[in-house]
């Protein structure tokens, strides 16, 4: 794009090689440096992870130019979205998994798989620092260093606590597969034991609460799903612990699944409301106990306790440990989470990017990029612009930053993007700039990171790996290919995000989805449709059929209730 045309082409004779940088294309710079360096050998890539990102990235590298190494601390991925599912037994946890061994066995290029984990990232030797997670069998050689040429970092996030006390040691989480089978032990460990004689009235009602603080998707999700567990099959099983169960859902906020339309968190606070899930919002857990948790009511500021038999704690993500300490070496401090550009580059870093839950796009180079152009434009039109100089500009951006046109197209903007949409060449009509930059500057503060989810994950690795495919071609072809070598694009689009939709299911066999165009469906037919959706996301054939078979037998026999 004329905008985006700063490119320096340097020619040097060292090596052999030819030597690129644009400050256009970041993927020159780190890419070309190793290869001049490293001549005829393949490049070492060094992934982090087997979650969402990586696993997007492995499947869709299709390049044999590259070494790969994969080091985590699980050997396998797991579908995160049915792992609600497996809390009650709905499905299993086995039929989620996949081997990472055997998503990788039949690709192109050399892979090598290390279970361990990384704890320390030195990007000046470039080395990661690895230590198995089996170490107490291996007698002292659990740790060991990888070096690469280019770091994937695709960690993940941790589950953020907010140094609630007491949580990480009496509450639940519901991050990986071994959370949900806990889970699932201990709700029927609860259930077993207030069955049991000679146990007080107080105590069965204290074992059968269960709480889950936080009102997100996943919260609500397992909510929804031990309503059914309790009600469809547990109440049968267990006749005298019924009565006792009680279900609360506790949400600090104003309301329970805020990043949804209005019309599905108020469809799902009033099912809850029939259901008899407790829904109580404005209430902030302050600590946890063996036995008790404690909450401070925004409206009252009273602090409540309230005794409970099992809590799962679903408040959000976190930095993990060792990408803080990786932020703080790279000039990061500061920052909450790791920032990339748009390019999935690590900011102040040669030759790392990060992937998924475990970085963002850096926005506020976003909203200068805007602030850049309409000053420019300020400064050569009094104020107002020609529609045609106007349309010129807001496509920039939109080219540039999807979202800017995504929440064009709808809210307040409408009428200007229509406008621009219809408007010919030639058309005069003039607009009031500050009208404009008025209205954008909602755009500032909508523009929020990309939500944390498999979808960003996965478009992201599968971003990276294409241009990862293409790196070689783009070496051999410095000067591009004949359609771009006039307009000086760049070598690789940033990173755009397609948002497909978001469900929320809402148990009973109901469940809300928000799809592309702010539409809304709510129900049972949609519980059909998220069937079908995650049904054909799941990883592979094996998996799919497990799934499948095991909605089925849910559909013929119920969940299982033993306590293994
Ligand atoms: P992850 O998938 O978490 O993968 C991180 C990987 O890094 C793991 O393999 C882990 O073992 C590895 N790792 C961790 N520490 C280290 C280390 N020190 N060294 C090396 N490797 C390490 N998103 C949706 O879009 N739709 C949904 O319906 C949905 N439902 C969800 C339900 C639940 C219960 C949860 C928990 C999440 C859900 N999400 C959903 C969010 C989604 O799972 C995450 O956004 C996604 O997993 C992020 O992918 P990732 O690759 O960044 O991280």
């Amino acid at each position: 794009h004329p905008t985006f045309t700063k490119l320096l082409i340097i020619t040097t004779v060292s090596g052999g090689g030819v030597l690129t940088f644009s400050d256009a294309s970041p993927f020159q710079r780190s890419i070309t440096g190793a290869s001049s360096q490293n001549e005829g050998k393949k490049k070492k890539v060094v992934v982090l992870g087997t979650g969402w990102a990586a696993t997007s990235f492995l499947k869709n590298l299709k390049s044999s130019s590259y070494d790969v190494q994969v080091v985590s601390p699980n050997n396998f991925f797991a579908f995160t979205p049915l792992l609600p599912s497996v809390t009650n037994g709905t499905v299993e946890a086995r039929s989620i998994v996949e081997p990472i061994r055997n998503i990788v066995k039949k690709k192109p290029y050399n892979v090598e798989f290390e279970e361990a984990e990384c704890y320390k990232i030195d990007p000046v030797n470039k080395k990661v620092y690895c230590r198995s997670n089996q170490s107490s069998t291996l007698d002292g050689i659990e740790e060991f260093t990888v070096d690469y040429d280019v770091l994937i970092l695709a960690m993940g996030a941790r589950v953020n606590t907010f140094n609630t006390p007491g949580v990480e040691e009496h509450a639940h989480f519901l991050k990986e597969v071994g959370d949900a089978q806990k889970l699932r032990k201990s709700i029927i460990e609860c259930y077993e034991r207030a069955s049991l004689p000679n146990v007080s009235e107080e105590e069965k009602k204290r074992m059968m609460h269960f709480v889950v603080v936080g009102g997100g998707p996943t919260g609500v999700e397992y909510a929804a799903e031990l309503h059914d567990l309790a009600f469809d099959d547990m109440a049968k099983l267990y006749p005298s612990a019924k009565d006792y169960l009680k279900i609360t859902l506790l949400e600090a906020g104003d309301h329970i699944l805020n990043m949804f339309d209005k019309r599905i968190t108020a469809f799902a606070t009033d099912k809850f409301q029939r259901d008899g899930i407790d829904v109580k919002t404005g209430s902030m857990v302050v600590k946890v106990s063996d036995k008790d948790i404690s909450t401070k009511e925004r409206k009252t500021g009273e602090i409540v306790s309230v005794p409970y038999g099992v809590v799962l704690w679903s408040t959000g993500i976190a930095t993990r440990p060792v990408v803080r300490d990786f932020m703080n070496h790279i000039g990061q401090a500061k920052r909450r989470v790791l920032a990339t550009d748009e390019w999935l580059r690590v900011e102040g870093c040669e030759d790392v990017y990060a992937l998924g839950d475990c970085a963002t796009i850096n926005q506020r180079r976003v909203i200068e990029d805007i602030a850049a152009i309409f000053e420019k434009a300020d400064k050569t039109s009094n104020g107002t612009l020609d529609l045609k100089d106007f349309k010129e500009v807001v496509g920039h951006i939109c080219e540039r930053y999807p979202q800017v046109e995504l929440y064009l197209r709808k809210n307040k903007l409408k009428s200007f993007y229509d406008l621009l949409k219809n408007a010919k060449g030639d058309d005069k009509k003039q607009i009031d700039i500050e009208t404009f930059k008025k209205a954008l500057s909602e755009v500032d503060s909508q523009m929020k990171s990309l939500p944390p989810t498999a979808q960003v994950a996965a478009q992201q690795g599968e971003y990276l790996a294409k241009c990862f495919n293409r790196m070689e071609l783009c070496e051999n072809n410095p000067e591009g290919p004949l359609r771009f070598r006039a307009s000086g694009r760049h070598r690789f689009h940033p990173f755009r995000y397609r948002h497909f939709g978001q469900f929320a299911p809402l148990g009973g066999e109901q469940t809300a989805a928000q799809l592309p165009g702010d539409w809304v469906s709510i129900g049972h037919s949609t519980q059909w449709l998220w069937y079908s959706v995650y049904a054909s996301k799941l990883v592979s054939w094996r998996t799919r059929m497990l799934v499948i078979s095991d909605w089925s037998r849910r559909f013929i026999f119920g969940r299982d209730s033993s306590k293994i």
